[in-house]
């Protein structure tokens, strides 16, 4: 087997890049380790970005803006909107009666 510098060169090189990649990324787990596991109880999805993660509810694709008061809340005459019930926001999975019950 012929290896010349320049390949043992190569593949070291890949190797410390490698090693460099997992040490970034096992730094980034334990960094984010308490807030993916509170993110994970949620619920919420966990995308990483680079050495950053993301996190998002997947609740907000329930909901939408209400057309009728532009997100508002407010009604014709400065009372609540009567389409959305003042909330603002259409949830198309829950009717607004069931989230004004307390
Ligand atoms: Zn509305």
């Amino acid at each position: 087997m012929n290896v010349s510098p320049a390949g043992i060169s190569a593949g070291l090189w890949a190797l410390v890049r490698e090693h460099a990649i997992t040490r970034r990324r096992r730094l980034g787990d334990a960094v984010f380790a308490e807030i993916d596991g509170f993110a994970w109880v949620q619920g919420w999805e966990i995308s990483r970005l680079g050495t950053g993660h993301r996190y998002r509810d997947p609740r907000f694709d329930r909901v939408a803006a209400c057309r009728t008061c532009g997100g508002s809340g407010k009604g014709e005459c400065g009372g609540a909107c009567r389409t959305c019930k003042g909330d603002g926001l259409l949830n198309f999975v829950e009717a607004p009666a069931a989230r004004h019950r307390v």
